[in-house]
């Protein structure tokens, strides 16, 4: 779990912690703090700030070394990238260029995907509300499987692939009710978390959508939290769901493949972030003699680390706290006011390192009390207006969870690859969100006549 705010002075990394645990960072005497080598102040000057930064080199070094674990295992799993974490377009290029299909939570993240070149044969559609119109979307497209989150919808399902004239792949999503031991707001495998079928239910359920004629039901699916960081609920939530499989197939029912979903967790302070190899192991302890089809579906594990979100103080303000206030704000990077999370605050200028430090809370412009990125955070004592400033390991739930609050258009992005690097999202201007608005012309007609 996440430390929550206040951080702790006395126990938060030191820049130098922060640095040695994360590779495609480093601090140059001369440029600053580089990203995949990249100096930031660069990118800074050329884009303006706030602006989200995407390694392309880690993000192609944490997908290998995912697949990697496995096959050192002699494990064939399927990857399927949980592109809420992260959805643009050179994203979801590069992970399929690294053999990754995705898990879709909406009919507009399967046009993404679509768009950037993943085939159907590669999307899993998961999410506990799917409309008819995204139902009947993944059907037409024929995706490899739709993790169906309750009987209801199943039966819709069968609905709505018959009006299609197509039989539907399905897996049932179910709820092993485990405690992940993560951010309650980030649990879903619990018996009270809306998501999936409870396990009892879901035994009797298999037999019943046998007699389906429109779906195919291939199996099971489950995702039992985020920002998980023991092998503990992993196993316990496998383990159940390998009891399932055993029971289903002993009812005489076929179970070809089962969804180990998302969940592992990383560093952002001072966790001790489980390896891949932890993952593999559970699944290949838990899952491994079932001879079922396995897949898994990572998101935060695969994206957080590739991103910084750069940005610039625009005053720092004397008090008791005394304040930093960044020019990116909560409307930009929600995670710590959604949940508290702590996210590594760098100074950019090459004397960050070196500088002496006090603690500042540091904050953002938006008018709301809980737009603030740390409370007691170290930086440099003579943090002032200009100065840039790196929050690390926002490239999942990051852009993605951005709004447009107080008029903050979304900010640019920008993509590093080997040493190059290219705006690959434009900063929005206020002129467009204007020009997406009307206004009917009976207002308008009250301003004609006075
Ligand atoms: C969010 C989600 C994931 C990814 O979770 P991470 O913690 O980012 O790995 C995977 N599967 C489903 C169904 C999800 O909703």
């Amino acid at each position: 779990m996440s430390a929550p705010l206040p951080s702790d002075p006395a126990t938060d990394p030191s820049f130098s912690d922060m640095l040695e645990t994360r590779p495609s960072l480093k601090m140059d005497a001369r440029d600053g703090l580089l990203f995949e080598g990249v100096p930031l102040h660069v990118i800074a000057a050329a884009v303006g700030t706030p602006c989200w930064i995407t390694g392309a080199e880690t993000l192609r070094r944490r997908a290998k070394a995912l697949r990697a674990a496995f096959e050192a295992r002699n494990l064939p799993v399927t990857m399927h990238f949980a592109m809420k974490s992260q959805d643009h377009q050179a994203t979801l290029t590069i992970l399929r260029q690294c053999g990754y299909g995705v898990d879709i939570v909406s009919g507009g993240e399967m046009q993404r995907a679509l768009h950037a070149g993943i085939q159907p044969s590669g999307i899993v559609f998961s999410g506990v509300g799917k409309s008819d119109a995204e139902l009947r979307a993944a059907v037409e497209h024929d995706i490899a499987q739709i993790n169906v989150e309750s009987v209801e919808e199943l039966y819709r399902l069968d609905d709505i692939a018959r009006a299609c004239g197509r039989v539907a792949r399905a897996a049932l999503r179910v709820n092993p009710d485990v405690d992940a031991d993560t951010h309650d707001k980030i649990s879903t495998g619990r018996a009270g978390d809306k998501f999936g079928i409870e396990h009892r239910r879901a035994v009797a359920l298999y037999g019943e959508a046998a007699s389906l004629k429109n779906v195919r039901l291939v199996g099971l699916a489950v995702h039992l939290g985020s920002q998980m960081l023991t092998a503990g609920p992993f196993r316990e939530g496998y383990a159940r769901l390998a009891d399932m499989v055993r029971e289903i197939r002993a009812a005489g029912h076929t179970v070809e493949a089962v969804d180990c979903g998302g969940g592992l967790g990383i560093r952002y302070r001072d966790e001790i972030a489980p390896s891949p190899d932890m993952l593999a192991g559970v699944i290949a302890e838990t899952l491994g003699d079932l001879d079922v089809r396995l897949s898994i579906e990572p998101g935060r594990w695969l994206s957080a680390p590739t991103g910084i979100l750069l940005t610039r103080v625009i005053e720092t303000k004397a008090g008791n706290p005394d304040f930093v206030v960044l020019d990116a704000a909560m409307n930009d990077l929600a995670r710590p006011s959604l949940y508290e999370s702590w996210h590594g605050i760098m100074p950019v200028a090459p004397s960050g390192l070196t500088s002496p430090t006090k603690l500042w809370d540091i904050v953002g412009p938006v008018c709301e009390s809980s737009d603030i990125f740390a409370r007691d955070r170290a930086l440099p004592v003579d943090t002032k207006r200009g100065d840039l400033i790196a929050l690390l390991d926002t490239g999942a739930y990051g852009s993605v969870m951005s709004s447009t609050y107080n008029t903050r258009p979304l900010a640019a992005q920008v993509l590093i690859d080997n040493g190059k690097w290219e705006i690959i999202r434009q900063r929005q201007s206020v002129a467009e969100l204007i020009a997406a608005e009307t206004v009917p012309e009976w207002l308008t007609a009250k301003d004609d006549h006075g």
